[in-house]
């Protein structure tokens, strides 16, 4: 094969890319290449020393943050012969960045313990430690903006010891293992719903766990507050628009003040006033500060109003229940699973919500659905399975209860993958070492993988201490091999 210096195209690229790199900010490299550097650590790393003169040991970067914040989480690090501490890292230009973008007040900051710069210069902030790359890099930043542009994913010697145990097996093992984790989790929801079945009702129990599947992980909390008063603002409300304008009420989400520029929004705004301005002083002790709910970083088709008029859509539906019921008697093949679920809890149209991603946006050109493939698949594997799969264990007559048990296991197992998230993506990397979204091949395997994260990752920290699962994984391959 060519080296690079005889290969034409690699001395176009060289040329091209080292120059790109140095020039976004003359001679101050990219931010996304200071982040690179970090966290491949291209660093002179047994002679690390802070900004006020302290030695540091790297034990472990941290994971990238996708949700904002700082830059690294859980990153564990030694600052002279002190014991490692573990903590965020946050990586900016200059050290005058942490006051200047607000790090300094900002609570999502307050567990960075190193802030990572290109340049010490003028005053430098002593908490956190500061680490100034530009004279502590293992090789010239050009050449490192070369190596480092196409590297994605987490860095082989990042990977979790859990890694190569879980790369001997085969693909049957593997399959086994996130199968018997996912199973965990799915029992364990089950029974979660059992304890408030017993409490309030089954019918009661799915509600809640459907609002709070609609908050996502943000607003599960409202919206379990929500399902627990439904008695209440369910009394009398006749159809999908005044159950609308009562969740949009009782939830602290109706605005106060129309939008003065959508005028489709304020007539639906008008409208549904005149049904709160009835009913508020009777849900008053029940009605929740706007302030409980989360907006940041939420899409905005996941709005808790969109949501809240999708759950309005259910509820006006007489028979939802028993057509989950009917659902899980028909014979359906796999491949009709997500379609036949979906075909229940689609609403066929809003007059308002399929046009308007909020009240403050625009009207839409196309209609857009309230409920996607993707949300209905979290429903289905968070929600109306173990809801079924419980209410089956819990039936009178046994023979037919284990029937619908397992062919509420085989729907699970056979339940196309969800939609990718930050958790799986970091976990696939790090203990599977792929980035690969299709090495897990349905639903189940994804939750059986979160289940690990929960058990294990949770548990120990980025330099996988104390964690057994590695030797778990060697035991259960040494005794299958038997
Ligand atoms: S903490 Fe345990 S399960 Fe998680 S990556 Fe490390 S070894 Fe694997």
């Amino acid at each position: 094969m060519n080296s690079r210096a005889e290969n034409f195209y690699a001395v176009w690229r060289e040329r091209c890319r080292a120059v790109n790199a140095l020039r976004d900010g003359g001679s101050v490299p990219p931010e996304k290449l200071l982040q690179a550097v970090w966290q491949h650590q291209r660093l002179q790393r047994d002679r690390l020393k802070t900004a006020d003169g302290r030695s540091l040991r790297v034990l472990h970067p941290g994971f990238v943050s996708v949700e904002g914040g700082p830059d690294f989480r859980g990153a564990v690090l030694q600052f002279e012969n002190d014991k490692p501490v573990s903590g965020d890292v946050e990586i900016d230009l200059q050290s005058s960045g942490w006051r200047a973008h607000g790090h300094d007040k900002n609570p999502n900051f307050k567990n960075v313990i190193l802030h990572v710069i290109w340049e010490a210069l003028g005053k430098i902030e002593t908490v956190p430690f500061v680490l100034a790359l530009k004279y502590q890099l293992d090789a010239p930043v050009a050449e490192l903006a070369l190596a480092l542009e196409n590297e994605a994913g987490l860095p082989e010697a990042l990977r979790g010891q859990c890694s190569s145990p879980l790369r001997e097996l085969n693909e049957v093992q593997l399959a086994e293992i996130l199968r018997a984790a996912a199973k965990v989790r799915f029992e364990n929801k089950a029974k979660a719903m059992l304890a408030r079945a017993k409490h309030s009702g089954w019918e009661a129990a799915l509600w809640e766990n459907l609002f709070r599947a609609l908050g996502y992980k943000h607003n599960v909390w409202p919206m379990q507050n929500l399902a627990e008063t439904k008695p209440r603002w369910m009394r009398n409300a006749a159809s999908a628009f005044e159950i609308q304008a009562r969740l949009l009420g009782v939830s602290g989400l109706l605005p106060e003040d129309l939008t003065r520029a959508q005028k489709s929004s304020d007539t639906f705004l008008r409208r549904a006033w005149d049904c709160w301005w009835r009913d508020r002083d009777e849900f008053s002790d029940c009605t929740l500060l706007r302030t409980v709910w989360k907006f940041h970083g939420l899409r905005p088709a996941n709005h808790p109003q969109r949501r809240l008029a999708l759950a309005a859509h259910w509820l006006t539906s007489d028979d939802l229940v028993s057509q989950i019921e009917d659902w899980i008697a028909d014979d359906i093949s796999d491949q009709k699973l997500l379609s036949s679920l979906h075909k229940i809890f689609h609403v066929e149209r809003d007059d308002f919500w399929s046009w308007h991603w909020t009240f403050k946006s625009a009207r839409l050109v196309k209609p857009q659905p309230l409920l996607g493939a993707a949300r209905m698949t979290d429903l289905a594997v968070n929600v109306v399975l173990p809801w079924l799969w419980i209410r089956g264990a819990c039936a009178r007559s046994p023979g037919g209860s284990e029937k619908l048990q397992g062919e509420v296991e085989r729907r699970f197992l056979a339940w196309p993958a969800a939609e990718d998230n930050s958790v799986l993506k970091l976990a696939r990397q790090r203990l599977l070492g792929t980035a690969r979204a299709r090495v897990l091949k349905g639903a189940a395997a994804q939750q059986g993988l979160m289940q690990i994260v929960r058990d294990f990752c949770e548990h120990s920290n980025a330099v996988c201490a104390d964690c057994r699962f590695p030797e778990l994984v060697r035991g259960w391959r040494a005794s299958a091999a038997i």
